[in-house]
């Protein structure tokens, strides 16, 4: 059996997934496992958002370098971020913590403080949680939100002819803190549904390559983007970092080319920039460099195992 470094995450997900079988779509589930939430029948024209994000110590953050509230903003506007990706807002988030014994209650009161402060902001409520003691700190949250119906988006429902947009600017989110002090985009997710029929969104996580990648399969078509198209952020210095960076926390989103002219430059502060298009039916990704020439897009971003 291989480990799961050798796997991937898309393997392990998928193998994962396999073992899990009939109960992975049982009474109530209309979509299952593969998107930024699982969707589940609401009451009439709302339908329930049901999402988890975990942050470790050491691997998503270091508690020597990122101050404790922060650390508790990250851990639930990571789960915040999934939610507006599916065009819904947050209602309510259970909180599990594995901490040392060794733990001061003082980090924890910070890392509580950062998750109270991101759950007045998005106006959600938090109703309960676990903790237990391990090894390092570890953030696990699971979050609950609604949709309207016609406002649900998906991953796997980019077309071919669709423009494909981002929100903000990419890349050097570790360097410059913003990893853990992003903002997530619920009012910029929001805005764009009730404005045009968006097709097919989700958040940027593991950087935009990988994640192009992630909603090619999804949709089924050839994603290409234009390199120098893609807004960079300071912090990230080079395009190659914009496009491989992680934790963005961007929206990436895809909608017809009619609606394309109706998509704002920008939702207040937060740019909204067009990268590319659908091009045509199959998985793949690719960038046209400033000579026009096109090549595969292939991610060298952050790596789960
Ligand atoms: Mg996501």
């Amino acid at each position: 059996m291989p480990s799961v470094h050798a796997l991937g995450e898309v393997a392990l997900i998928d193998r994962l997934t396999r073992r899990l079988g009939v109960v992975r779509r049982g009474r109530g589930v209309q979509i299952g496992i593969g998107d930024d939430a699982a969707v589940l029948r609401g009451s009439g024209r709302q339908l329930l958002l049901f999402a988890s994000d975990m942050i470790v110590d050491g691997v998503h953050f270091r508690r020597e370098t990122v101050p404790a509230r922060w650390i508790g903003w990250k851990a639930l506007a990571a789960n915040v971020s999934d939610i507006a990706a599916m065009g819904g807002r947050p209602l309510a988030a259970v909180v599990s913590l594995g901490v040392p014994p060794a733990t001061t209650a003082r980090f924890l009161e910070d890392l509580y403080g950062g998750i109270a402060r991101c759950a007045k902001r998005f106006r959600l409520s938090v109703i309960g949680g676990d903790t237990v003691r391990a090894p390092r700190v570890v953030v696990d949250v699971a979050i609950l939100g609604t949709v309207k119906r016609r406002h649900l988006t998906l991953r796997s429902g980019a077309r071919v002819g669709d423009r494909l947009f981002v929100t903000g600017r990419l890349g050097g989110s570790l360097k410059s803190g913003r990893h853990a002090r992003f903002m997530p985009r619920v009012r910029e997710a929001q805005a764009l549904v009730r404005r045009v029929k968006v097709h097919a969104m989700m958040d940027l996580s593991d950087g935009l390559a990988s994640d192009l990648w992630q909603m090619s399969r999804a949709s089924r078509v050839v994603l290409r983007i234009r390199r120098t198209a893609v807004p960079v952020a300071r912090a990230a210095g080079s395009i190659e970092h914009a496009l491989m960076d992680g934790e963005d926390f961007e929206l990436l989103f895809a909608v017809s080319r009619r609606d394309a002219a109706r998509v704002p430059g920008r939702i207040g502060s937060c740019p909204v920039t067009r990268i590319g298009a659908a091009v045509a039916r199959g998985v793949a990704v690719e960038q046209e460099g400033p000579n026009g020439r096109i090549r595969p897009l292939i991610p060298t971003g952050f790596k789960h195992f």
